[in-house]
């Protein structure tokens, strides 16, 4: 490949395909007025938006990352039904879509992460009138006991083994406050509300996104680094960042633009 040629590849969306070699990709005419692409290696044929959220969408990433953002901050689809402009319908889609590539990406990303220890807290919220309990695990492998006084004050806490043998101390610390976190975030999950998510997937829709936003989104004030650059004093991160898995915060338009590899 010469100078021209390479210049010419950086300009054009690389070839989608995880086996393929060497992508080589060149300008394949445009279907319904949408340039369409062809590796000259593997013979895949793509267009711009396929393995993203916004394959076959109308609207442009910019206005459906505004929607979700929307969502995502203002905990509801109602909210964001009536600030964005667009449907209630339109936006649980978008919703789905992305939450369901979130997930996809995340898997990719974090592939290499390996866990030394899990903690795992009961979560529950209703869907639909109070009709159905979701998500209610009762895997335990330690238990914590809480000793108080007569007054409520904590006095000391022992944690022994319920499943296995005894694993160094833990506790439900990390994902208490993650689950408090959500709750805070989502309307469906605030508690003594009369908010609730309709449908299963649109509640696992909202938790899948809401758990992108914070682990990839947000930057967390127990995270940063002292000695940003000029400006800033301190270098933000996300739980991703600390991680390892990317080196920036992401954005919801990032998360739309972004293909997780496909096979042709
Ligand atoms: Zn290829």
């Amino acid at each position: 490949m010469n100078e021209r040629e390479k210049k010419e590849q950086r300009s054009l969306p690389p070839c989608p395909n995880p086996q393929c070699s060497q992508s080589r990709v060149v300008r394949n005419g445009s279907h319904r007025g949408r340039p369409r692409y062809c590796c000259r290696t593997c013979k895949t044929y793509f267009g711009e938006t396929q393995g993203t959220p916004m394959y076959d969408l109308k609207t442009p990433a910019a206005k459906v990352a505004q929607a979700l953002l929307v969502v995502m901050r203002r905990g509801s689809l109602r909210a964001a039904e009536e600030i964005t402009g667009h449907t209630y319908e339109t936006i649980s889609a978008w919703l789905k879509r992305a939450a369901a590539h979130a997930e996809a990406l995340t898997q990719v990303l974090a592939s290499d992460v390996h866990l030394s220890q899990v903690e795992i807290d009961e979560f529950w919220s209703f869907v639909q009138k109070k009709r159905g309990q979701l998500a209610s695990r009762t895997l335990t492998l330690t238990q914590t006991i809480k000793h108080r006084d007569e007054h409520g004050r904590l006095l000391s806490v022992e944690i022994c083994a319920m499943l296995g043998t005894t694993m160094e101390p833990t506790g439900t610390v990390h994902v208490e406050r993650l689950n408090g976190a959500l709750r805070d975030r989502l309307n469906a999950l605030t508690r003594k509300t009369h908010a609730f998510a309709k449908r299963d997937a649109t509640f696992d829709a909202l938790v899948g996104l809401q758990l992108f936003d914070h682990n990839f989104h947000r930057a967390h004030r127990a995270l940063r680094l002292p000695g940003g650059d000029d400006r800033h004093r301190y270098h933000h991160r996300s739980p991703a960042m600390a991680l390892g898995l990317t080196d920036h915060l992401w954005s919801f338009h990032e998360l739309l633009t972004t293909r997780v590899p496909i096979t042709p």
